[in-house]
Protein backbone atom coordinates (compact mmCIF):
# COMPACT_ATOMS: atom_id res chain seq x y z
CA UNK A 1 0.00 0.00 0.00
CA UNK A 2 2.00 3.16 -1.43
CA UNK A 3 -0.04 5.47 -0.12
CA UNK A 4 -0.68 4.49 3.38
CA UNK A 5 0.79 6.42 5.87
CA UNK A 6 1.18 3.75 8.77
CA UNK A 7 3.14 1.84 6.37
CA UNK A 8 5.24 4.98 5.27
CA UNK A 9 5.74 5.16 9.09
CA UNK A 10 7.16 1.49 8.91
CA UNK A 11 9.60 1.49 6.02
CA UNK A 12 11.20 4.97 7.60
CA UNK A 13 9.92 7.51 4.91
CA UNK A 14 7.61 9.38 7.68
CA UNK A 15 9.79 10.06 10.85
CA UNK A 16 8.01 8.41 14.02
CA UNK A 17 8.54 8.37 17.80
CA UNK A 18 9.44 4.95 18.40
CA UNK A 19 8.32 2.62 21.22
CA UNK A 20 8.73 -0.70 20.60
CA UNK A 21 9.70 -2.87 16.93
CA UNK A 22 10.15 -6.25 16.42
CA UNK A 23 9.52 -8.88 13.05
CA UNK A 24 5.59 -8.18 13.36
CA UNK A 25 4.73 -4.95 14.67
CA UNK A 26 5.96 -1.47 15.30
CA UNK A 27 4.67 0.75 18.18
CA UNK A 28 5.57 4.29 18.07
CA UNK A 29 3.98 7.51 20.49
CA UNK A 30 0.90 9.32 18.68
CA UNK A 31 1.39 12.56 17.30
CA UNK A 32 -1.83 14.02 18.35
CA UNK A 33 -2.11 12.51 22.27
CA UNK A 34 -5.18 12.01 23.93
CA UNK A 35 -3.61 11.18 27.62
CA UNK A 36 -0.18 11.36 28.87
CA UNK A 37 0.98 8.08 27.36
CA UNK A 38 -0.74 7.69 23.95
CA UNK A 39 0.93 4.89 21.58
CA UNK A 40 -0.52 3.40 18.73
CA UNK A 41 0.83 -0.52 17.78
CA UNK A 42 0.44 -1.59 14.17
CA UNK A 43 1.10 -4.34 12.54
CA UNK A 44 4.01 -4.20 9.64
CA UNK A 45 1.48 -6.32 7.34
CA UNK A 46 -1.13 -3.82 6.02
CA UNK A 47 -4.60 -4.60 7.11
CA UNK A 48 -7.00 -1.84 6.82
CA UNK A 49 -9.65 -2.29 9.40
CA UNK A 50 -10.74 -4.78 12.23
CA UNK A 51 -13.34 -6.37 9.86
CA UNK A 52 -10.52 -7.50 7.41
CA UNK A 53 -8.88 -9.70 10.06
CA UNK A 54 -9.42 -13.04 9.21
CA UNK A 55 -7.96 -16.96 10.42
CA UNK A 56 -5.04 -16.36 8.06
CA UNK A 57 -3.51 -12.73 9.09
CA UNK A 58 -5.30 -13.21 13.35
CA UNK A 59 -1.70 -14.15 14.51
CA UNK A 60 -0.38 -10.57 14.11
CA UNK A 61 -3.35 -9.36 16.18
CA UNK A 62 -2.55 -11.61 19.56
CA UNK A 63 1.32 -11.19 18.92
CA UNK A 64 0.06 -7.53 19.30
CA UNK A 65 -1.90 -7.89 22.26
CA UNK A 66 1.20 -10.16 24.00
CA UNK A 67 3.26 -6.53 23.51
CA UNK A 68 0.79 -4.07 24.53
CA UNK A 69 0.74 -6.53 27.88
CA UNK A 70 5.06 -6.02 27.78
CA UNK A 71 4.58 -2.26 27.19
CA UNK A 72 2.40 -1.98 30.40
CA UNK A 73 4.68 -3.86 32.28
CA UNK A 74 7.96 -2.20 31.00
CA UNK A 75 6.23 1.23 30.88
CA UNK A 76 4.63 0.75 34.34
CA UNK A 77 1.11 1.20 33.68
CA UNK A 78 -0.19 -0.29 36.37
CA UNK A 79 -3.05 1.94 37.53
CA UNK A 80 -4.59 0.44 34.26
CA UNK A 81 -4.63 1.38 30.66
CA UNK A 82 -6.94 1.29 27.64
CA UNK A 83 -6.61 -0.69 23.83
CA UNK A 84 -8.81 1.32 21.78
CA UNK A 85 -9.46 0.38 18.01
CA UNK A 86 -11.35 2.19 16.15
CA UNK A 87 -13.22 0.79 12.94
CA UNK A 88 -14.55 2.41 9.98
CA UNK A 89 -15.58 6.59 9.96
CA UNK A 90 -18.20 6.27 12.09
CA UNK A 91 -16.33 4.73 14.54
CA UNK A 92 -13.23 7.30 14.60
CA UNK A 93 -11.09 5.54 12.53
CA UNK A 94 -9.12 8.37 9.84
CA UNK A 95 -5.80 5.83 8.86
CA UNK A 96 -6.72 2.70 7.32
CA UNK A 97 -4.00 0.30 8.64
CA UNK A 98 -4.94 -0.99 11.54
CA UNK A 99 -4.29 0.31 14.77
CA UNK A 100 -4.38 -0.19 18.48
CA UNK A 101 -4.35 2.75 20.84
CA UNK A 102 -2.65 2.38 24.05
CA UNK A 103 -3.62 4.84 26.16
CA UNK A 104 -2.64 5.64 30.21
CA UNK A 105 -2.24 8.07 32.75
CA UNK A 106 -5.75 9.69 33.48
CA UNK A 107 -9.37 8.45 34.02
CA UNK A 108 -11.22 6.90 31.12
CA UNK A 109 -15.42 7.58 31.71
CA UNK A 110 -16.91 4.09 30.38
CA UNK A 111 -19.32 4.23 28.56
CA UNK A 112 -16.84 5.35 25.86
CA UNK A 113 -18.35 8.83 23.81
P1 LIG B 1 -7.78 6.69 14.37
O1 LIG B 1 -8.50 8.02 14.36
O2 LIG B 1 -8.33 5.69 15.33
O3 LIG B 1 -7.68 6.15 12.95
O4 LIG B 1 -6.31 6.99 14.88
C1 LIG B 1 -5.32 7.52 14.07
C2 LIG B 1 -4.31 8.11 14.98
O5 LIG B 1 -3.12 8.34 14.23
C3 LIG B 1 -4.72 9.48 15.57
O6 LIG B 1 -4.74 9.38 17.00
C4 LIG B 1 -3.64 10.44 15.06
O7 LIG B 1 -3.29 11.42 16.01
C5 LIG B 1 -2.50 9.48 14.74
N1 LIG B 1 -1.56 9.95 13.74
C6 LIG B 1 -1.84 10.47 12.53
N2 LIG B 1 -0.71 10.75 11.86
C7 LIG B 1 0.31 10.38 12.68
C8 LIG B 1 1.74 10.42 12.57
N3 LIG B 1 2.35 10.89 11.47
N4 LIG B 1 2.47 9.97 13.61
C9 LIG B 1 1.88 9.51 14.72
N5 LIG B 1 0.54 9.44 14.88
C10 LIG B 1 -0.23 9.87 13.88
ZN1 LIG C 1 -0.54 0.39 5.65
Amino acid sequence: MNDCLFCKIIKGDIPSDKVYEDELCYAFKDIAPTAPTHILVIPKEHISKLDEVTPDNSAVIAHIYEVIAKLAKELDLKDGFRVVTNCGESAGQSVFHIHFHLLAGRPFAWPAG
